[in-house]
Protein backbone atom coordinates (compact mmCIF):
# COMPACT_ATOMS: atom_id res chain seq x y z
CA UNK A 1 0.00 0.00 0.00
CA UNK A 2 1.32 3.59 -0.67
CA UNK A 3 2.56 5.33 2.71
CA UNK A 4 4.36 8.33 0.90
CA UNK A 5 2.64 9.59 -2.09
CA UNK A 6 4.33 13.00 -3.40
CA UNK A 7 2.72 14.87 -6.90
CA UNK A 8 4.92 17.15 -8.66
CA UNK A 9 6.00 18.33 -5.33
CA UNK A 10 8.58 21.40 -5.91
CA UNK A 11 10.47 24.02 -3.41
CA UNK A 12 11.98 26.86 -4.19
CA UNK A 13 13.78 29.39 -2.03
CA UNK A 14 14.65 32.75 -2.28
CA UNK A 15 17.81 34.59 -1.44
CA UNK A 16 17.95 38.32 -2.18
CA UNK A 17 16.82 38.42 -5.72
CA UNK A 18 18.01 34.66 -6.91
CA UNK A 19 15.73 31.55 -7.14
CA UNK A 20 17.26 28.27 -5.65
CA UNK A 21 15.22 25.39 -6.98
CA UNK A 22 15.74 22.69 -4.45
CA UNK A 23 12.90 20.38 -5.51
CA UNK A 24 11.67 20.26 -8.82
CA UNK A 25 8.15 18.95 -9.53
CA UNK A 26 9.14 15.51 -7.74
CA UNK A 27 7.06 12.95 -8.16
CA UNK A 28 7.07 9.70 -5.97
CA UNK A 29 5.44 7.06 -4.19
CA UNK A 30 6.80 4.88 -1.25
CA UNK A 31 4.70 1.85 0.26
CA UNK A 32 4.61 0.94 3.79
CA UNK A 33 7.75 -0.86 4.76
CA UNK A 34 10.04 0.05 2.31
CA UNK A 35 13.82 0.18 2.38
CA UNK A 36 15.02 3.50 0.33
CA UNK A 37 18.27 4.57 0.27
CA UNK A 38 18.35 8.93 -1.25
CA UNK A 39 21.66 9.58 -2.76
CA UNK A 40 23.24 12.68 -4.47
CA UNK A 41 25.68 15.24 -4.80
CA UNK A 42 25.33 18.20 -2.07
CA UNK A 43 23.06 20.90 -2.18
CA UNK A 44 20.71 17.96 -4.97
CA UNK A 45 17.95 18.48 -2.92
CA UNK A 46 18.34 15.31 -0.54
CA UNK A 47 17.25 17.29 2.96
CA UNK A 48 14.55 19.35 1.33
CA UNK A 49 12.90 16.18 0.29
CA UNK A 50 12.96 14.16 3.78
CA UNK A 51 12.26 17.59 5.76
CA UNK A 52 8.76 17.28 3.49
CA UNK A 53 8.52 13.92 4.07
CA UNK A 54 8.66 14.76 7.81
CA UNK A 55 6.40 17.37 7.63
CA UNK A 56 9.08 19.78 8.85
CA UNK A 57 8.77 22.00 5.68
CA UNK A 58 6.20 22.53 3.03
CA UNK A 59 5.78 22.97 -0.65
CA UNK A 60 5.10 25.66 -2.74
CA UNK A 61 3.44 23.53 -5.38
CA UNK A 62 2.42 20.13 -5.42
CA UNK A 63 0.70 17.26 -3.31
CA UNK A 64 1.59 15.19 -0.49
CA UNK A 65 -1.09 12.20 1.07
CA UNK A 66 0.84 10.43 3.87
CA UNK A 67 -0.79 7.57 5.02
CA UNK A 68 -3.97 8.69 2.56
CA UNK A 69 -4.58 11.83 4.10
CA UNK A 70 -3.76 14.71 1.85
CA UNK A 71 -1.16 17.11 4.16
CA UNK A 72 -1.34 20.31 1.73
CA UNK A 73 -3.99 22.46 3.80
CA UNK A 74 -2.50 21.09 7.49
CA UNK A 75 -2.12 23.90 10.28
CA UNK A 76 1.31 23.28 11.78
CA UNK A 77 -0.75 22.05 14.91
CA UNK A 78 -2.22 19.29 12.60
CA UNK A 79 0.91 18.84 10.69
CA UNK A 80 2.99 18.50 14.09
CA UNK A 81 0.24 15.76 15.14
CA UNK A 82 0.10 14.09 12.37
CA UNK A 83 4.52 13.95 12.60
CA UNK A 84 3.82 12.66 16.39
CA UNK A 85 1.81 10.00 14.89
CA UNK A 86 4.08 8.62 11.79
CA UNK A 87 7.39 9.98 11.42
CA UNK A 88 10.63 9.51 13.24
CA UNK A 89 13.25 11.84 12.17
CA UNK A 90 17.34 11.18 13.03
CA UNK A 91 19.83 13.36 12.41
CA UNK A 92 23.19 13.77 11.22
CA UNK A 93 24.05 15.97 14.55
CA UNK A 94 21.65 14.36 16.39
CA UNK A 95 19.76 16.94 17.78
CA UNK A 96 19.70 16.11 21.58
CA UNK A 97 18.94 18.64 24.15
CA UNK A 98 22.08 18.99 25.53
CA UNK A 99 20.42 19.59 29.53
CA UNK A 100 18.34 16.74 29.03
CA UNK A 101 19.79 12.77 30.17
CA UNK A 102 19.56 10.17 27.88
CA UNK A 103 15.90 9.14 28.99
CA UNK A 104 14.53 12.50 29.28
CA UNK A 105 15.78 12.96 25.27
CA UNK A 106 14.38 9.84 24.58
CA UNK A 107 11.10 10.65 26.60
CA UNK A 108 10.11 13.77 24.74
CA UNK A 109 8.03 12.77 22.12
CA UNK A 110 6.17 11.04 24.54
CA UNK A 111 5.81 14.13 26.88
CA UNK A 112 4.73 15.77 23.70
CA UNK A 113 1.71 13.69 22.78
CA UNK A 114 0.52 14.00 26.02
CA UNK A 115 1.21 10.14 27.47
CA UNK A 116 0.82 9.60 31.24
CA UNK A 117 3.83 9.24 33.39
CA UNK A 118 3.48 5.61 34.39
CA UNK A 119 2.88 4.55 30.40
CA UNK A 120 6.02 7.07 29.57
CA UNK A 121 8.33 5.67 31.90
CA UNK A 122 7.47 1.58 30.89
CA UNK A 123 8.13 2.77 27.10
CA UNK A 124 11.42 4.81 28.01
CA UNK A 125 12.77 1.97 30.57
CA UNK A 126 11.98 -0.44 27.28
CA UNK A 127 13.86 1.76 24.50
CA UNK A 128 16.53 2.23 26.91
CA UNK A 129 17.13 -1.51 27.17
CA UNK A 130 16.40 -2.57 23.51
CA UNK A 131 19.10 0.07 22.55
CA UNK A 132 21.49 -0.91 24.89
CA UNK A 133 21.03 2.26 26.94
CA UNK A 134 19.92 0.99 30.16
CA UNK A 135 23.42 2.05 31.82
CA UNK A 136 23.33 5.52 30.04
CA UNK A 137 19.71 6.72 31.31
CA UNK A 138 20.87 9.85 33.24
CA UNK A 139 23.81 10.49 31.39
CA UNK A 140 23.98 13.80 29.39
CA UNK A 141 24.58 13.92 25.94
CA UNK A 142 28.25 15.49 25.56
CA UNK A 143 28.95 12.35 28.42
CA UNK A 144 27.87 9.78 25.38
CA UNK A 145 29.45 8.47 22.94
CA UNK A 146 28.90 8.71 19.01
CA UNK A 147 27.49 5.85 18.41
CA UNK A 148 25.02 5.92 22.06
CA UNK A 149 23.61 9.46 21.13
CA UNK A 150 22.38 8.44 17.88
CA UNK A 151 21.22 5.27 19.77
CA UNK A 152 19.55 7.76 22.14
CA UNK A 153 18.47 9.88 18.88
CA UNK A 154 16.73 6.43 17.13
CA UNK A 155 15.52 5.93 20.52
CA UNK A 156 13.55 8.82 20.63
CA UNK A 157 12.89 8.95 17.03
CA UNK A 158 10.85 5.55 17.22
CA UNK A 159 9.39 6.00 20.84
CA UNK A 160 6.03 6.65 19.50
CA UNK A 161 6.27 3.63 17.09
CA UNK A 162 5.96 5.82 14.02
CA UNK A 163 5.38 3.97 10.41
CA UNK A 164 8.03 5.63 9.11
CA UNK A 165 11.68 6.51 9.75
CA UNK A 166 13.51 9.59 8.22
CA UNK A 167 17.28 9.79 8.53
CA UNK A 168 19.24 12.32 7.34
CA UNK A 169 23.10 11.33 7.28
CA UNK A 170 22.58 9.45 10.16
CA UNK A 171 26.15 7.82 9.96
CA UNK A 172 27.91 11.09 9.03
CA UNK A 173 29.49 12.20 12.14
CA UNK A 174 30.30 8.96 12.91
CA UNK A 175 33.87 6.55 12.35
CA UNK A 176 33.12 3.68 10.10
CA UNK A 177 32.12 0.66 12.25
CA UNK A 178 29.66 3.01 14.73
CA UNK A 179 28.85 3.99 11.64
CA UNK A 180 28.05 0.41 10.77
CA UNK A 181 26.45 -0.46 13.95
CA UNK A 182 24.48 2.24 13.46
CA UNK A 183 23.06 1.53 10.18
CA UNK A 184 22.44 -2.46 11.20
CA UNK A 185 20.16 -0.53 13.77
CA UNK A 186 18.16 1.35 11.26
CA UNK A 187 17.76 -2.19 9.26
CA UNK A 188 16.76 -4.35 11.93
CA UNK A 189 13.57 -1.49 12.70
CA UNK A 190 12.41 -1.84 8.94
CA UNK A 191 13.07 -5.62 9.00
CA UNK A 192 10.76 -5.45 12.11
CA UNK A 193 8.24 -3.35 9.62
CA UNK A 194 8.90 0.53 10.07
CA UNK A 195 9.55 2.03 6.63
CA UNK A 196 13.33 3.32 6.11
CA UNK A 197 13.97 6.08 3.92
CA UNK A 198 17.80 7.55 4.63
CA UNK A 199 19.72 10.07 2.98
CA UNK A 200 23.50 9.01 2.50
CA UNK A 201 26.02 10.21 0.67
CA UNK A 202 27.71 7.06 1.23
CA UNK A 203 27.46 4.42 -1.98
CA UNK A 204 28.38 1.47 0.27
CA UNK A 205 25.21 2.35 2.86
CA UNK A 206 22.86 3.18 -0.52
CA UNK A 207 23.95 -0.22 -1.70
CA UNK A 208 22.60 -2.19 1.14
CA UNK A 209 18.92 -0.34 0.71
CA UNK A 210 16.50 -2.11 -1.50
CA UNK A 211 15.20 0.73 -3.45
CA UNK A 212 17.85 3.11 -4.03
CA UNK A 213 16.98 6.52 -5.28
CA UNK A 214 19.49 9.21 -7.13
CA UNK A 215 18.47 13.20 -6.82
CA UNK A 216 20.66 15.77 -8.97
CA UNK A 217 19.79 19.32 -8.92
CA UNK A 218 16.44 18.96 -7.24
CA UNK A 219 15.28 15.93 -9.52
CA UNK A 220 15.47 12.60 -9.26
CA UNK A 221 17.66 11.19 -11.64
CA UNK A 222 17.26 7.23 -11.17
CA UNK A 223 14.89 4.68 -9.07
CA UNK A 224 15.30 1.57 -8.87
CA UNK A 225 12.17 0.10 -7.42
CA UNK A 226 8.98 2.55 -7.64
CA UNK A 227 6.62 0.31 -6.49
CA UNK A 228 4.01 -1.33 -9.32
P1 LIG B 1 21.33 18.29 0.08
O1 LIG B 1 20.71 17.80 1.37
O2 LIG B 1 21.14 17.35 -1.05
O3 LIG B 1 22.78 18.64 0.27
P2 LIG B 1 19.54 20.54 0.42
O4 LIG B 1 18.19 19.95 0.30
O5 LIG B 1 20.02 20.85 1.78
O6 LIG B 1 20.60 19.64 -0.36
O7 LIG B 1 19.58 21.88 -0.43
C1 LIG B 1 19.13 21.96 -1.77
C2 LIG B 1 19.35 23.38 -2.28
O8 LIG B 1 18.47 24.25 -1.60
C3 LIG B 1 20.74 23.91 -2.02
O9 LIG B 1 21.10 24.73 -3.12
C4 LIG B 1 20.59 24.72 -0.77
O10 LIG B 1 21.55 25.74 -0.70
C5 LIG B 1 19.19 25.25 -0.90
N1 LIG B 1 18.54 25.44 0.41
C6 LIG B 1 18.16 24.46 1.28
N2 LIG B 1 17.55 24.97 2.36
C7 LIG B 1 17.53 26.31 2.18
C8 LIG B 1 17.03 27.40 2.95
N3 LIG B 1 16.42 27.22 4.12
N4 LIG B 1 17.20 28.65 2.45
C9 LIG B 1 17.80 28.84 1.26
N5 LIG B 1 18.28 27.87 0.48
C10 LIG B 1 18.16 26.61 0.93
MG1 LIG C 1 21.55 17.47 3.25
Amino acid sequence: MALIELAQISRHFSLGDSTVHALREISLTIDAGEYVAVSGPSGSGKSTLLNLLGLLDRADAGRYRLDGRDTTGLTPDEAAAMRSRHIGFVFQAFHHVPRLTAAENIAQPLVLAGIETSERKRRVARALADFGLADRAAHRPNQLSGGQRQRVAIARATVMQPQVLLADEPTGNLDRHTGQEVTQLLETLNAQGVTLIVVTHDPTMAERARRQIRMEDGAILSDNGAPA
